[in-house]
């Protein structure tokens, strides 16, 4: 790609923060959850999703459900949902997100803590840390984290009203893809129903 040989473009690319590595290995990830597709080489792109639990009695988190999706499979994925979804989820983000506003504070935040972009909800501007559930995404082009969509994090209350905007297909199509990729224990399951991914 050109781009890449234009010194502008190199701010679009930066260092896998730790926050995304895998909670499992504790390194970036390696493979496409859906087609076990290699990630890390120039060229590929794709995204990231965490879903994150938050216990206040001791103050602790946990990382209740993580992957990796390559773009093809994130496209795939995306055109089987029904249309009505797709432009009611759109429409949604369009609405809430300031994409350019993230992009300058993700630039001019460069060099520092990843989790002062993740330190509010995208969408209501709640601290996360107030947050019992909470997810973050991230889009990533081999090694590197792309900043084009900067990183971000959703809130409980709005991951409840994207998952209300989604017709009853489309959850059955998340509730499939839990369900061929979530081995954990029972409750958390119980718990993700309710929160479905939203990277797509
Ligand atoms: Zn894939």
């Amino acid at each position: 790609m050109e781009e890449e040989h234009n010194p502008e473009a190199s701010q679009d690319r930066i260092e896998i923060p730790h926050t995304f590595y895998s909670h499992n290995t504790k390194e970036p990830f390696t493979h496409c959850i859906e087609c076990d597709k290699y990630l890390l080489e120039d060229g590929v792109h794709y995204g990231v999703e965490k879903v994150i639990r938050k216990y206040p009695l001791n103050n602790t988190t946990d990382v209740i459900f993580e992957y990796a999706i390559c773009l093809d499979c994130m496209l795939r994925m995306q055109s089987e949902f029904s249309e009505e979804s797709s432009r009611k989820l759109q429409e949604y983000m369009m609405r809430h997100m300031d994409i350019k506003a993230m992009k300058k504070k993700l630039i001019e935040g460069e060099g520092k803590d990843v989790d002062t972009w993740l330190a509010r909800c995208a969408i209501t501007d709640e601290l996360i840390e107030d947050q019992e559930e909470y997810t973050i995404h991230a889009h990533f082009e081999g090694n590197k984290m792309l900043t084009t969509v900067p990183p971000h994090a959703f809130g409980a209350r709005a991951l409840e009203e994207m998952t209300d905007l989604l017709s009853a297909e489309t959850l059955g199509f998340y509730d499939d893809f839990m369900g061929r990729h979530f081995s954990g224990p029972p409750e958390i399951e119980e718990i993700l129903k309710g929160r479905k991914p939203v990277l797509f």
